[in-house]
């Protein structure tokens, strides 16, 4: 009987003049591991573990979240793999964390501000993540784990969230951009977070003041907006100065001509969906960094979101 050949591993994502792009995968499950692997995956750039904390009237313990963030881990193990901690409220309220009813829950309590009203529960997850990582990396089948909060607005809640992580055993902690301060404010967020990732869903609807989950103003909730452009460069220029990672964990990423522009916009890793790793990483290798460069220049320049795209494939046509 025939055997079908494995498929070869896919190569890890590099622009055309051999710039690395770490190619990373956006997980909801820890037993989507094997499959995002499969597809190219050079790691995680986006755990969200939102999961965990469904369907339950109060916390998972420890011990119970502690298996789940192991098996994640063991499952890259000698890769990157960045954490996102609860991010309750706004599109994804929980019963148990989320009960005052808000007029305008995605300006409310949500993300990190949720997690500092019930410290404990940000502690337990925190302790559950240091724990899996040492636990995980005494086997040796340990990963290279960053965690990162959701939401966060200013530089105080990243002095917050970096210490309380440092002080329970997180080495590299972070913060992701969703919130434009954040973004506008990214050269001070970065001299005390140890990297940032962008999350351009959030970013854009608090950008363009539209809701995420609003059809009727689906058509401003576009990433490819000049003015969320702009901001990502913001924090790119940031993480170019101090240099410090700074990656893209929103759905933009898993564009491939918007993946071109994000590096050129200073992004150094980019996280999406898996099934979307084999263009994106086809797209990076038609272009130089000179190019990604220039190509989002001729983006940032434009007026809106649709003549942004037009610019930045002409450009991309003239330098492919
Ligand atoms: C984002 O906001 O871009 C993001 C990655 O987080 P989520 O979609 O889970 O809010
Ligand atoms: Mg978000």
């Amino acid at each position: 009987k025939r055997r079908t050949a494995a498929a070869a591993p896919a190569t890890p994502g590099a622009l055309k003049d051999g710039t690395a792009v770490p190619l990373l995968a956006n997980l909801g499950k820890s037993d989507d591991a094997a499959a995002a692997r499969d597809l190219g995956a050079e790691g995680v750039g986006l755990f969200r573990t939102e999961f965990l904390f469904l369907n339950s009237s109060e916390a998972p313990t420890v011990a119970d979240q502690q298996a789940t963030y192991e098996q994640l881990l063991a499952g890259f193990a000698g890769c990157k793999v960045v954490v996102r901690v609860l991010d309750a409220g706004a599109d994804k309220p929980l019963a148990f964390l989320n009960d005052d009813v808000e007029e305008n829950p995605a300006l409310g309590l949500r993300g990190i501000r949720v997690l500092r009203a019930r410290e404990q529960i940000l502690r337990d997850q925190l302790t559950a993540l240091a724990q899996a990582d040492a636990a995980t990396a005494a086997r040796g089948e340990g990963a290279d784990l960053w965690v990162m909060a959701p939401m966060v607005a200013t530089v105080e809640e990243t002095e917050y969230f970096t210490s309380l992580a440092r002080e329970l055993g997180i080495k590299t902690p972070g913060v992701m951009v969703e919130v434009p301060a954040c973004a506008l404010l990214a050269d001070r967020i970065l001299a005390v977070a140890d990297f940032a990732s962008i999350g351009t869903n959030d970013l854009t609807q608090y950008t363009l003041a539209a809701d995420r989950l609003l059809g009727s103003v689906a058509s401003l909730q576009d990433p490819w907006h000049p003015a969320v452009l702009r901001l990502v460069q913001e924090v790119g220029a940031a993480g170019r100065a101090a240099g410090k990672p700074v990656g893209i964990c929103g759905e933009a990423a898993a564009d491939p001509l918007l993946a071109v522009v994000l590096v050129g916009l200073g992004a150094t890793s980019l996280s999406m969906a898996p099934s979307a790793l084999a263009d994106v990483r086809a797209s990076l290798a038609e272009h130089t960094l000179d190019d990604a460069r220039s190509i989002a220049e001729a983006a940032l320049a434009a007026d809106g979101a649709a003549s942004a795209r037009a610019a930045a494939q002409a450009a991309a046509s003239q330098t492919a």
